[in-house]
């Protein structure tokens, strides 16, 4: 069944672990005996919520979301949130922080400009979001709402490696693209959200982890689906959530939790990066233009300075077995996607291919 497919590296949609595909294709049309399949079922039904509560039980127990926290299972994506956070949280003092380091960090940045006052704390502009600024490079203001940060950059292969220091000022950060990959202290944030189509689930479903008392003091203005009072008391179910994609999340934390979970997860991708930015490194070719110390373990960016030389290796790696290993159209090059669920073979398999490319031409 499995054997034909292919190792892709796409930034998102990514691959899901196969063991994932092959139960939920064994349980397609009839759920553990309800005679019918997950799309198919009322979302209060009792079936239903026992797919949803262990989904949400298993989310907490893996990432050590502590008492107080809430953890929503949200639609909309994670661009949705770039609206909903500054809706929910400006209302504090009117102000907030922003960190700019890659392409969603500053969509929302221009989007929190709508509901308030919005600074600028830290760029990494000035060198092609190659890097991420340290923590005494952050213009941090004491009365802030809150500061807001992407902790890996998807399209530019950055990823901080640090929890920024904000003293009393709640961070809210974009986990999208690296969430379940390392270990978080989820006390030190005030909401973390992501997308669940990178390292979780089908697109569709958006995973909110949020410190409950931040919730209802919301812009008089904001909608009701983007309050996440609303989606607290409701326990997400205000109305129809994303019901299949809360049930595949369910299968991938059954199979993150046979990999050891988060930690163990941690040393494979760790294992995935580093040997793949080696053999960038030590390459004549090819290189790496992002900052050692601030490489994402997630999206490993790369390329020739030709780019003909590149179009030459992105048709030659189609042939070879491997897909959406071209660069995001706004950078060039070329991007290796390696979340969770891309094997360790597919990163060596990848490795061998860039070696011989690298001595053929
Ligand atoms: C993919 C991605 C997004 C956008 O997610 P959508 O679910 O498509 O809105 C936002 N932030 C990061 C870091 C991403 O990788």
């Amino acid at each position: 069944m499995g054997n034909q497919r292919v190792y892709n590296f796409s930034a998102g949609p990514s691959m899901l672990p196969l063991e994932v595909l092959e139960r939920a294709g064994a349980e397609i049309t009839n759920y553990q005996g309800s005679g019918m399949s997950v799309m198919e079922m009322s979302h209060r039904s009792k079936v239903f919520q026992k797919i949803f509560d262990d989904a949400q039980a298993k989310f907490r127990k893996l990432f050590q979301v502590p008492e107080g926290y809430k953890v929503l299972f949200l639609q909309g994506g994670a661009s949705t949130q770039f609206s909903m956070a500054p809706l929910n949280l400006i209302g504090a003092t009117g102000k907030a922080d922003y960190a700019v380091t890659g392409n969603f960090s500053n969509i929302a940045y221009k989007e929190a400009k709508k509901y308030g006052e919005i600074s600028l704390a830290a760029s990494s502009a000035d060198r092609n979001h190659t890097y991420i600024p340290a923590q005494d490079q952050l213009k941090l203001d004491p009365e802030a709402s809150y500061f807001y940060y992407c902790a890996n950059n998807t399209i530019y292969g950055t990823e901080w490696q640090y929890v920024p220091e904000t003293g009393s000022v709640p961070l809210v950060c974009d986990m999208s693209s690296d969430i379940l990959s390392r270990p978080v202290d989820v006390s030190k944030y005030g909401i973390i959200f992501a997308g669940a189509q990178k390292n979780m689930a089908p697109a569709g479903l958006t995973v909110v982890i949020i410190k409950e008392e931040l919730a209802g003091h919301e812009l008089p203005y904001t909608p009701l689906m983007m309050n996440y009072k609303t989606m607290i008391e409701k326990d997400s179910m205000y109305n129809t959530p994303p019901c299949w994609c809360i049930y595949i999340l369910g299968l991938v934390l059954d199979w993150l939790e046979s990999k050891g979970g988060v930690p163990g997860m941690e040393k494979i991708k760790h294992g995935k990066a580093q040997m793949l930015y080696d053999v960038i490194d030590s390459s004549r070719l090819f290189h790496c233009a992002v900052e050692p110390g601030s490489r994402s373990d997630m999206n490993v960016v790369f390329r020739t300075g030709n780019e003909e030389l590149d179009a030459k290796f992105v048709a030659e790696s189609i042939e070879a077995g491997f897909t959406n290993l071209k660069g995001h159209r706004s950078v060039g090059g070329m991007r290796a996607s390696i979340y969770n669920a891309m094997p360790v073979e597919g990163v060596e398999k990848l490795c061998d291919f860039i070696q011989k490319f690298d001595k053929a031409n």
